[in-house]
């Protein structure tokens, strides 16, 4: 009998669901990992060719890190896992197979073919993989408040930053005095470790399965493909979802139950209310002990109490949604818009002012009418109707217009502090964080297409250069594509988007794709920054824009001497200023570095026959434009700098006898214990230089 000496990998699985009998056909020569090292016989190889023909056969995948593996078709992510390592396989939660995410149990199928399969295992260290292993944490709570009041209906629990929710229907409320015993159960179900199981079945079967649930029924509806999932974890309890989920119970690290709120199927208020119960959960305790110190901290920095106790600003029913800047508040608004005219005027901008209120008709030419109305205010002039402006785009339009322009002036740069009015609803207002009316550091570059790249380039630069400047370092860029709602061309969309992805490639920067999240007149790059709270923000954004030129008939002369049509970049860096006052406000707890600050230097005379001195100090200060007060009141010391402690000031200068015959100031130091005595002209060195380097610490 002739032997064929061919070596392969099968798993003991897939000879088991082919009914093959690894002793009758096959030579057992290694078991590792699960996986069989075989050899065969030549009267065999027709099994091994219905093997092949199955798909079953070897297949290379790609590892992340550029390293390829083979591996048997039908090896799941979870084994794939364990042979990478056992460190990985005990922290794996998901799998993400040619850029989908899925379930650990998910069987591989590399493309013999030839085009190439990636396959990526995620742990919870990942933001997919924490969000997976969130989403699980939703199913248990889910479970844990099905048992304890068993006539819940569930309705939909997606993830959101930093946790999930759930929305339930169910006639008795939940309390917060419940969350401990849903937690308890909760806690159970994550100790039992029961897997969760993932069944298939068709539109037709899910819906009959699911007929006497409305809100099932409606998810099923919404859901995309033929194929609908549900997930069982054990103990009878099973819930419609697509997935994926962590491999069991077990993998769900810690979690809380947050609150609970009234929320209205699908939004809409002639509905029932239903029940939105928030949780978070983290891989580990102390990842979630520090989210829940942080959302303490978060309580006691929030922007508008303390706008109202450092009278920065307020807001009035004569007008809800817009802000009353008070004098201090103007001291920091002031600074930053300082600052940012001293960056633009560096990137060579051009700055100008147009008007709030232009003419209805140009918001039909803009396409602002049929696409932002619902967001506008209107008014009449002399019986003509008017739009209050909620974008700057149109005006800077109307200034590019008013005269000719050639190829040699490009790339035009043009800024505008712009006051915008867009119109939230009443529910969604939340301090400076949103309003209806806010300035917007706008700009629009007007270029030629093969200027595109290096324009958003400089873009990038100097944004993340004013980023820095507050003491923002932690930031991510997602790129937005076309949206439903749209105008302009396909091509004119691709063009634009490669041009995006392009210049994100040059600078070497990581981008997520947010698809047909883009503006409805081109693609975007928005900007986030992480606050000293991890919290994320979207501050600035790119958006390119083909359409708008050609709407407002806008022309150059290019080299060849025909007319062509520019392209615009409209790009914001800060977004709102009145939103980016209440964001520092919060990442400083509103103790702002020295350049910002209101007042920035108090002076202390310890009793009142210092009062003199302490005015020569003063003075000093204020001709070296320090911004800087002297406390005359008859309070003791010890009360005096108690008050300054509490206005977040960053320096106090103590002055008494010692000071006074040494031309010195003892100097206390916002937030730092030691207190040290120098010569006047060295505390002004220093803090001039901390102010023209804004400098975040206060320490010398
Ligand atoms: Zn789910
Ligand atoms: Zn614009």
């Amino acid at each position: 009998m002739c032997l064929a000496k061919n070596k392969y990998i099968i798993q003991e699985k897939i000879l088991e669901n082919k009914k093959i009998n690894p002793d009758d056909k096959i030579i057992l020569t290694e078991v590792f990992f699960g996986i069989m090292f075989i050899e065969t016989h030549a009267e065999y190889e027709t099994e091994y060719e219905r093997l092949l023909i199955a798909g079953r056969f070897m297949g290379k995948i790609v590892l992340p890190d550029g390293n390829t593996l083979d591996i048997s078709n039908g090896t799941t992510a979870e084994q794939l896992a364990g042979q990478i390592g056992q460190g990985l396989a005990r922290a794996a939660v998901a799998a993400k197979i040619n850029g989908r995410l899925v379930d650990l149990s998910t069987p591989i199928n590399p493309d013999v073919a030839g085009d190439q399969t990636t396959v990526q295992i995620i742990t919870a260290k990942d933001d997919e993989g924490l969000d997976v292993m969130r989403h699980s944490c939703a199913h248990v709570m889910a479970e844990a408040i099905c048992s304890i009041w068993p006539d819940t209906k569930l309705v939909y629990g997606p993830t959101v930053e930093d946790g999930f929710y759930y929305d339930v229907d169910l006639d008795e409320p939940i309390r917060p005095t419940d969350f401990e015993r849903i937690e308890e159960k909760m806690a159970e179900i994550v100790k039992a470790d029961r897997p969760f199981v993932r069944i298939e079945m068709t539109r037709d079967e899910a819906l009959k399965k699911l007929a006497s649930d409305k809100y099932k029924i409606d998810n099923i509806e919404r859901a995309d493909g033929d194929v609908i999932s549900f997930y069982s974890h054990g103990d009878g309890f099973e819930d419609l979802c697509r997935g994926p989920h962590v491999p069991s119970t077990g993998k769900i690290g810690s979690f809380k139950i947050m609150s609970v709120a009234g929320a209205y199927w699908h939004g809409d208020p002639t509905l029932k209310m239903l029940q939105r119960i928030y949780g978070t959960a983290w891989p580990t305790k102390k990842e979630l002990d520090d989210y829940l110190q942080r959302i303490e901290e978060a309580k006691k920095r929030d922007h508008r109490v303390l706008g109202k106790q450092l009278d920065l600003f307020s807001f009035n029913d004569a007008g809800p949604g817009f802000a009353f800047i008070h004098p201090k508040g103007m001291i920091i608004w002031n600074n930053i818009v300082d600052f940012w005219r001293s960056v633009h005027d560096r990137y060579e901008y051009d700055e100008i002012r147009t008007p709030i209120i232009l003419n209805e008709q140009l918001w039909h030419q803009s396409g602002h009418w049929d696409n932002y109305k619902e967001n506008m205010y209107f008014t009449n002039v002399d019986e003509v109707g008017y739009a209050i402006k909620p974008m700057n785009c149109p005006g800077g339009c109307l200034v590019y217009k008013t005269r000719q322009h050639s190829y040699r002036e490009f790339p035009m740069r043009v800024a505008e502090l712009g006051l915008v009015h867009r119109h939230e609803a009443s529910g969604v207002m939340h301090g400076l964080f949103r309003v209806r009316q806010f300035t917007q550091d706008d700009a629009h570059i007007f270029c030629m297409p093969e200027q595109i790249e290096s324009e958003i380039i400089g873009v990038i630069e100097l944004t993340f250069e004013m980023y820095q400047a507050f003491g923002f370092e932690d930031f991510h860029i997602e790129l937005s594509t076309k949206p439903e709602k749209h105008i302009g061309s396909d091509e004119i969309w691709e063009t634009a988007t490669n041009a995006l992805e392009e210049a994100l490639r040059h600078k070497n920067i990581d981008y997520k794709i947010n698809e047909g999240d883009g503006a409805f007149y081109g693609p975007k790059i928005d900007f986030h920054v992480r606050d000293c709270l991890k919290r994320s923000w979207q501050l600035g954004t790119i958006q390119l824009d083909f359409s708008m030129p050609e709407r407002f008939g806008l022309v150059y002369t290019d080299s060849d001497n025909t007319e062509k049509t520019p392209v615009m970049i409209h790009r914001a860096v800060l977004g709102s200023f009145e939103r980016f006052i209440g964001i520092l406000i919060e990442h400083y707890g509103a103790s702002f570095p020295l350049w910002l600050s209101p007042e920035q230097v108090r002076i202390l005379p310890i009793s009142e026959k210092f009062n003199d001195y302490a005015k020569t100090v003063e003075d000093k200060l204020t001709g070296a434009q320090l911004r800087c007060s002297c406390d005359f009141s008859n309070e003791k010391i010890g009360a005096k700098i108690a008050k300054a402690h509490g206005e977040k000031l960053p320096y106090m200068l103590v002055v008494g006898s010692k000071e006074a015959q040494s031309n010195t100031v003892n100097v206390r130091i916002r937030s730092v214990k030691e207190n040290k005595t120098v010569e006047i002209d060295e505390f002004l060195n220093i803090a001039r230089e901390k102010i023209a380097d804004k400098k975040i610490d206060l320490e010398f």
